[in-house]
């Protein structure tokens, strides 16, 4: 029997690298420890959410930021530093680029659920079962554009332009308005600057047969209950490694044990 599954844009990600990886972002998503630019990149989308929502002010975002920092960093494993490290970026600079060089080009207003906007698609796989989804968050939709918002300290370059995730806001945005958007834009919030997405659809396209053979794979895993480790390269960035390797060094005390007692 397969539970539901729900696929999102970096669950089909992780799934690609390991399915292990996968595993733990589902069963035991606690157990993540995420990098510095994660935490950072996770609280400045809730103050943009919050700016447009609750129309904060920046200088109390900020404030909040900065407070919010330190918590997530103490409680991800941070807290026996003396010292925790400072914000990679600055919170103050992602407000004020938002307010002033991004938002006057929005034209909905915010109440128009267009802000955070969270969808939940069902998948239409006959051989698969009727309980397969592709669920995510566009950042914002406006005016028939979509828009993303990214918080890397360096300019775009043409590999960060072309990223699937793109692709698959764009197939999500068709299946809920059963058209095309007009634009897909990246706003880079630490320069205020804002980029078009090609609109390839030969890359729509390679997004749909991606997500496809993700839904197999992974219907397939879930099924037979197979979640193999795919351990290399991968791991160095993976924000399950302390999870996953203390949990493979029991496995293999308790193998030992068995085979022990055989
Ligand atoms: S640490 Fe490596 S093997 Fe373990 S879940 Fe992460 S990527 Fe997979």
């Amino acid at each position: 029997m397969v539970d539901e599954i729900r696929l999102s844009y970096s669950s089909m990600k992780d799934a690609g690298a390991c399915l292990k990886r996968y595993w733990y972002r589902v069963k035991k998503p606690k157990s993540a420890i995420p990098n510095e630019h994660m935490i950072f990149g996770s609280i400045v989308h809730t103050s943009i959410e919050r700016l447009e929502k609750k129309d904060r002010e920046i200088g109390k975002l900020i404030g909040w930021s900065l407070h919010e920092w330190e918590r997530r960093m103490a409680s991800s494993g941070r807290g026996f530093l003396a010292k925790l490290p400072r914000p990679p970026k600055s919170f103050k600079r992602m407000y004020e680029n938002y307010a002033e060089l991004i938002r006057p080009r929005l034209q909905t207003p915010a109440e128009e659920d267009g802000v955070e906007k969270f969808f939940k698609i069902k998948l239409d796989y006959p051989t698969l079962g009727d309980n397969i989804y592709f669920v995510g968050k566009i950042d914002r939709i406006d005016n028939e554009n979509i828009y993303d918002w990214k918080t890397n300290g360096r300019l775009p370059d043409t590999y960060d332009l072309h990223d699937t995730q793109f692709y698959a806001y764009w197939w999500a945005y068709r299946q809920l308005f059963k058209r095309n958007p007009k634009e897909i834009l990246y706003g880079h919030l630490n320069s205020g600057s804002v980029y078009n997405i090609s609109m390839d659809t030969t890359l729509l396209e390679n997004f749909e047969v991606l997500l496809d053979n993700r839904a197999e794979t992974l219907y397939n895993a879930w099924k037979h209950n197979e979640f193999p480790r795919d351990m290399g390269y991968q791991c160095k960035g993976c924000v399950y490694r302390t999870a996953c390797y203390g949990d493979l060094v029991q496995e293999h005390i308790e193998e030992s044990a068995s085979e022990a007692c055989r």
